[in-house]
């Protein structure tokens, strides 16, 4: 593979063989994967192969290994050409993102009474690998309310109130979700579940803001130091899982049919407008919806515990997917084209004055929600004109090692020991799960989040530091 750096942050995989267009890799040179330790920059030149592909095969600078297409990765296809839509593309965890809460606490009356709220919360939030929901779903008739409307229809039954709505990527709701097009196995999985964090990588924050870099924009996200905030990160759990492994297995059979040939079994796609890509994206906008619920839910546990314990409300900064497809219009070559942009562990990230911000968000941009580690910091960002990558930014800071390797690398009851002591509180589902997270087993998030910076993807906005962790 040939590499040639095109900037301070921008590096491009030259065309080869069946690559279609290049690889563009948005990193530093410490951030830029080595091809021995990580298959990721490999994954980004195949996906240059897919059928429709435009502009360039995208890596963010939190990129690393994930099945058919590298985590981090956005890839655009033209509809109209026949491009094509790939689950790998978007990821088993459907609609996976990040919600931010901003408390009207500060971060020494949080520190008065922390055990209090980190049990409080502990409790509250269902987590870890078994059953055990918010809202436990009495049947497939209410699950596929929960399908069509995703947050808005949890707000509606009264989880939540209607300005989270205003904050919400798509008010909530994708569109074009057809419930009916979920399968038994997936239904039994999601009626357990909504209201649920899942495994490891997932989580529910207390973190406070450190440092405000554009006063403006961040008092429009409701931002100033000090100020305690909440994060979840979550997705649409086993529904998801299920209706990606459906869809991959489906398209594996069907893309002889539309002569399609990928280097990658796990790239498995079809045309986007064909029959089975639209039950693909009707499906997993279903599977969003469930997501996007999901949060919604956790959120009214959360809001449940502040309020009991310290009478103070959260309200929603922002809620954005990072695993998903989207239909939408971007420029190419001059001309506006309806593609397909999937986004696989990157965050939209739309800049001041797009069209489909809320009034209050529209001069500041869209808040970018991006988390580091349960023992570094995390961020928020703002959407900048002129991104290259369709408007996308990277969404955390992205795996240095395996799971195994982690695990292998530090025992979770001295890791747990270690950010009590750095003042962190911790409440886990199991030692092995917060071992896989530890903190030494992702990358610098500051060198991240500079490199998304300095490559034009998007703007600092503020940074958080972590206070209490519910983790996964
Ligand atoms: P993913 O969606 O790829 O599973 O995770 C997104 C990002 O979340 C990771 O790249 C990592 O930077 C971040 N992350 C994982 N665990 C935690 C945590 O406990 N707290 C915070 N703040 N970030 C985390
Ligand atoms: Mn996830
Ligand atoms: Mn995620």
């Amino acid at each position: 593979m040939e590499i040639t750096r095109e900037g301070p942050y921008r590096y491009r995989i030259e065309r080869r063989g069946a690559m279609r267009v290049p690889g563009v890799v948005f990193a530093s040179a410490d951030l830029l994967p080595g091809a021995e330790a990580d298959r990721s920059l490999r994954q980004v030149a195949d996906v240059a192969t897919l059928p429709g592909i435009v502009r360039a095969s995208f890596a963010m600078p939190d990129v690393h290994w994930g099945y058919g297409f590298a985590i981090g990765g956005v890839a655009a296809t033209d509809t109209a050409a026949g491009g094509v839509v790939s689950p790998g593309g978007v990821g088993f965890d459907i609609s996976c993102g990040v919600r931010l809460l901003a408390a009207g606490l500060d971060r020494d009356a949080f520190a008065a009474r922390a055990g209090t709220l980190m049990d409080r919360l502990g409790a509250a939030i269902p987590r870890g690998l078994g059953r055990g929901a918010v809202w436990h779903l009495p049947g497939r008739a209410e699950l596929e309310r929960v399908l069509a409307g995703g947050a808005a229809y949890a707000v509606e039954r009264g989880h939540g109130v209607p300005r989270d709505l205003a904050r919400c990527e798509d008010l909530g709701v994708m569109s074009g979700a057809d419930p009916g097009l979920v399968g038994a196995r997936a239904e039994e999985r999601g009626l357990g579940q909504l209201g649920s964090l899942g495994s490891g990588n997932h989580f529910a924050e207390v973190q406070a803001v450190e440092r405000v870099y554009d006063p403006a924009t961040a008092e429009a996200f409701g931002l100033r130091p000090g100020r305690v905030c909440f994060m979840i990160h979550c997705g649409s759990r086993g529904l998801g899982h299920q209706i990606c492994t459906d869809h991959v297995h489906a398209m594996q059979t069907a893309m002889p049919r539309y002569g399609i040939d990928v280097p990658d079994r796990q790239l498995a796609c079809v045309p986007a407008e064909s029959p089975e890509g639209r039950d693909y994206l009707a499906s997993m906008a279903a599977a969003a919806n469930y997501g996007r619920a999901n949060r919604q839910l956790l959120t009214e546990a959360a809001r449940r515990a502040f309020a009991a314990v310290h009478g103070c409300d959260l309200d929603l900064v922002y809620d954005v997917s990072h695993n998903l497809a989207k239909i939408e219009t971007h420029p190419v070559d001059g001309e506006p084209r309806r593609l397909c942009v999937h986004r696989k562990g990157a965050t939209l990230a739309l800049p001041p004055g797009h069209p489909v911000l809320p009034p209050d968000l529209r001069a500041a941009g869209q808040p970018v929600l991006i988390p580091g580690t349960m023992g570094t910091a995390s961020y928020v960002l703002t959407g900048v004109p002129g991104n290259p990558a369709f408007d996308s930014a990277c969404h955390g800071a992205g795996r240095r090692q395996s799971r195994h390797q982690a695990a292998r690398s530090v025992h979770g009851r001295d890791l747990r020991e270690r950010l009590q002591a750095a003042g962190i509180a911790v409440r886990g589902a199991s030692w092995r799960g917060l071992a896989e997270e530890a903190p030494a087993a992702y990358k610098d998030i500051d060198a991240v989040v500079d490199a998304a910076e300095g490559a034009g993807l998007c703007r600092k906005v503020a940074r958080l530091v972590p206070l209490g962790v519910v983790k996964g």
